[in-house]
């Protein structure tokens, strides 16, 4: 255990308020959706539900892994819900969403990770709001033989996985996972079909070097990933890894330097910066382009 330590000023978030945070959160009670908004206890709730932007978590709200740095409930899974893809289209629906992001736990137990229920809920959305582009952000099917490849085809606008930390600390951080293993993620996504965008995040204060940051972001456009998010790890509660020191934001904006000049489409660099942070407006912008 770790007492979790004072944030800097510049990581200080408003507490959630509005009408609009309010309605965001009936509508997803009412879908009986989770959202890793509130599972993974993101600071910047009131800011993205004010503007309803919401990022669904289907497949339950129990992970069979238990990251350091996770906020979400490990142990027994539940039953996967054949009303998930139908819900989550009615409430993108009635959010009038144009861009979605869907995340998932991790569903070791499933013999295809999760992957079918990832296309069942990309195809309800398509069919009830064809217009809405469709990010989704997967766990990382390892060792589920071909869930990559069908989940790649159900043709997703933006097909996420993060790598969260740099390889030197993965036995710590993400005992579950291996660095390789998610980069070909990746890259298996490209090459089943170019025209999706490909994006992966880490997060930074967990003690990792500047230059293996910069490892990262090479093995990243080696395996063609468009679209990269930095972010500060916070530690969750006392039971979860402790945060090395806070990044500050001059180090996020030479990161995002770093990043540019390696060829990322689009970057997303600052103490706040979350996969999904403003994922619907920094897509349209670059659709714009
Ligand atoms: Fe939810 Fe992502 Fe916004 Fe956090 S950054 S509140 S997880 S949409
Ligand atoms: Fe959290 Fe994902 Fe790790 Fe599960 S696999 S504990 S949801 S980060």
């Amino acid at each position: 255990k770790t007492a979790v330590r004072r944030k800097p000023d510049w990581i200080r978030v408003k507490a959630p308020t509005s009408r609009e945070f309010a309605e965001t959160k009936k509508l997803m009670r009412s879908k009986k959706l989770h959202t890793v908004c509130e599972e993974a206890a993101c600071p910047n709730i009131g800011e993205c539900w004010s503007k309803r932007h919401a990022t669904v978590m289907i497949l339950g709200d129990t992970c069979t892994r238990a990251c350091a740095f996770c906020n979400v409930k490990t142990g027994r899974p539940m039953k996967v819900d054949p009303l998930e893809p139908l819900h989550t289209a009615e409430a993108c629906a009635s959010m009038g969403l144009n861009h979605i992001v869907i995340t998932s736990v991790d569903r070791d137990d499933l013999p295809d990770g999760g992957a079918d229920q990832f296309v069942k809920v990309i195809k309800a959305i398509r069919e009830m709001s064809p217009e809405t582009t469709i990010e989704i952000l997967t766990p990382d099917f390892r060792n589920k033989p071909g869930a990559i490849e069908k989940v790649a085809e159900a043709r997703p606008d933006v097909f996420n996985h993060n790598l969260e930390t740099v390889p030197r600390l993965y036995p710590t951080i993400r005992p579950g996972a291996r660095y390789f293993h998610s980069l070909r993620l990746l890259d298996t996504v490209k090459k089943v079909d170019p025209t999706i965008f490909t994006k992966s995040g880490m997060m930074v204060g967990l003690g990792e070097e500047r230059l293996e940051v910069s490892q990262v972001m090479d093995d990243m456009r080696m395996a063609d990933i468009d679209f990269i998010t930095m972010g500060q790890y916070l530690q969750p509660t006392p039971r979860h890894a402790r945060v090395d020191r806070f990044v500050t934001p001059d180090e996020f904006k030479a990161y995002a330097r770093m990043a540019r000049g390696k060829g990322f489409l689009m970057v997303s660099a600052t103490p706040l910066t979350r996969s999904s942070y403003h994922a619907g407006d920094d897509f349209a912008k670059l659709r714009a382009t």
